[in-house]
């Protein structure tokens, strides 16, 4: 356990907590008779605790599925799904973010967070403190009195963000969560849950169809192949981690090159 400063809240870090995932043989199939549909797989795939994988790959290849399937929304066709050794439970398994925030609209920011912690069993007394902390964390601080609808987007989005952390589960999974944002309040999403993600060692499986939010996300990328979605490339992303100048990142030689790789992988698995 070590501890480490984040603006004005300090977390103590325990990668020890952070989950694992393991998929064996995973296929799901939508569907019954003669309509059945198989959406991906068969897809063999080992998440280590503390990793930042990206699941990258055309549309409707199976990123969304694969992320159910390891959340429990849904159970394999084929296959075992373990989230840390143990079949994954909804809403236990893991903090999710979704492509939209699906907030409640009629409660105060602090109000959605104050839900997510009472749900964590975290007690009422420590909960202001938690809350003012997590927003802090996603550049909302002082925002719990506003209402859902007054704030922006991409002020929703960190919200939804702040609620998935604030359930302190060794995993959080996120699908396309930027997609609906504009170029600039997108990079600064990505660096904030970048940072985020390496303070706080969890684990991490963040779905995309980009090859540039991939490759500055990611420890890791796995570009799937097109419908039904099986692995196509497993890459390791060896680009600096932890307090890195993110300017600096993106413009580097190794980005440029990492993300034209993923791009041409990404094109390649979608065509074939
Ligand atoms: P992606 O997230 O990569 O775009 P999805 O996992 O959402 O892909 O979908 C994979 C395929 O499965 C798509 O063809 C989609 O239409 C189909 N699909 C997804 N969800 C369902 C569902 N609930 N019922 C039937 N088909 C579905
Ligand atoms: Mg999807």
């Amino acid at each position: 356990m070590y501890s480490s400063e984040i603006g004005e809240a300090t977390e103590a870090v325990d990668v020890s907590r952070a989950g694992s995932v393991r998929l064996d043989d995973v296929t799901h199939r939508y569907g019954r008779g003669g309509e059945v549909f198989t959406a991906v797989g068969p897809v063999d795939l080992t998440v280590r605790a503390g990793e930042f994988l990206v699941l990258v790959g055309a549309s409707g290849c199976g990123k969304s599925t694969l992320l159910r399937l390891i959340a429990g929304f849904e159970r394999p066709t084929h296959g075992s799904v373990r989230v840390s050794g143990t079949e994954p439970r909804p809403g236990e398994a893991a903090g999710v973010v979704f492509q939209t925030p699906r907030l409640f609209p009629w409660r105060t920011v602090g109000g959605n967070i104050d839900l997510a912690l009472r749900y964590a069993a975290i007690e009422r007394a420590r909960r202001p403190e938690r809350r003012a902390e997590l927003l802090a964390r996603v550049g909302l601080e002082g925002t719990e009195k506003r209402r859902v609808w007054e704030i922006s987007g991409g002020q929703q989005q960190r919200v939804a963000i702040a609620r998935a952390l604030a359930a302190e589960k060794p995993l959080l999974l996120l699908d396309e969560p930027f997609a609906a944002l504009d170029a600039l309040t997108r990079e600064r999403l990505q660096e904030d849950v970048r940072r985020v993600t390496d303070r706080t060692g969890r684990t991490t499986v963040f779905v995309t169809h980009s090859a540039d939010e991939a490759v500055f996300l990611g420890s890791r990328i796995v570009v799937l192949s097109r419908s039904p979605g099986t692995v196509a490339l497993d890459l390791p992303i060896g680009l600096p981690r932890g307090d890195v100048d993110a300017e600096e990142l993106r413009g580097s030689p190794e980005f440029t090159e990492l993300r034209a790789q993923v791009s041409h992988a990404v094109k390649s698995a979608a065509a074939a």
